[in-house]
């Protein structure tokens, strides 16, 4: 890839890399050019990701094992990523979970996790990969939202509670670090099948809701996401700070 969107000699971390969305976005960065760091909690699924990668890309893909809602392991992991590989020059932060249950149903503990994964994560990986990009005076962070930041349903009031605080926190990063040469956005994807949505595509009337809902007539593919990120990664991006975007095929445009 040449020009604007080239991602050659850059460092990308992708957390939750080992699977779904994430998995496809760590490809579309290696064929961009970009070296990859596969993440999640399991170290052979997360090394089978990097190794498909590499030899699909020709380019190279390290693997990174920690929890994302641990703040401690936070430091600790990105600590050993920086005395290996050197400061990323991208990180996304994708790595999330979902539950649902009716509010006044809703357990403490599947609050917890929500609270965890989907949000201290971007908080405590932003926060610790900082002071690097702050130094080298540029870096890029991609926040992986969702369209349920915008758009409420029943049973996933935390979830979505999660993802409206991410547009936030992608705003508060622009205002610290734009002037740093940093640049933060996030992407808010509609509906995708992974293993995190497998319930509601197995859910034949959710499913087909989902089509009917959905201007663009169906499901997205991960493959979607890809373009997007890579803009958000690449130097055609320089100016464009704070922003969530919706890759949803037009579901929060049109009621
Ligand atoms: P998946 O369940 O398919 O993948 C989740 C990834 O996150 C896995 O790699 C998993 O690896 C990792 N992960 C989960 N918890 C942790 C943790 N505590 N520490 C480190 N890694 C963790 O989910 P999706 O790909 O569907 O979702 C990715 C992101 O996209 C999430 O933030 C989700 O909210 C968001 N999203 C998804 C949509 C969809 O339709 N699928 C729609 C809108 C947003 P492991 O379990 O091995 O740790």
């Amino acid at each position: 890839m040449t020009g604007a969107f080239d991602l050659t000699g850059r460092l990308a971390l992708v957390t939750g890399s080992s699977r779904g969305i994430g998995r496809t976005l760590a490809q579309g960065l290696a064929e961009a050019g970009a070296t990859v760091i596969v993440h999640g909690r399991d170290a052979e699924t997360a090394g089978r990701a990097a190794d498909e990668i590499s030899a699909s890309t020709g380019v190279g893909a390290h693997v990174a094992t920690f929890d994302v809602g641990d703040s401690a392991a936070v430091d600790a992991g990105i600590s050993a990523i920086e005395q290996a590989h050197g400061v990323p020059d991208i990180v996304v932060n994708n790595a999330g979970v979902q539950r649902r249950a009716p509010i006044a149903e809703f357990a403490d503990t599947d609050w917890d996790d929500l609270v965890r994964t989907n949000l201290s994560s971007a908080f405590y990986v932003s926060r610790r990969v900082a002071a690097g990009m702050i130094a080298r005076g540029s870096g890029k962070l991609v926040q992986i939202g969702s369209v349920q930041s915008q758009l409420a349903r029943p049973s996933i009031a935390a979830y979505g509670a999660t993802k409206g605080a991410i547009a936030m926190l992608t705003k508060g990063l622009c205002a610290d670090l734009a002037p740093h040469g940093i640049q933060a956005n996030a992407i808010a994807p509609g509906y995708f099948a992974t293993e995190l949505t497998q319930a509601l595509v197995d859910d034949e009337q959710f499913s087909s809701w989902v089509r009917t809902r959905t201007p663009a007539g169906r499901w997205g593919d991960t493959s979607d996401l890809v373009g997007t990120l890579v803009f958000l990664s690449s130097s055609a991006s320089d100016f464009v700070n704070g922003q969530t975007i919706y890759v949803d095929g037009g579901m929060t445009a049109v009621v």
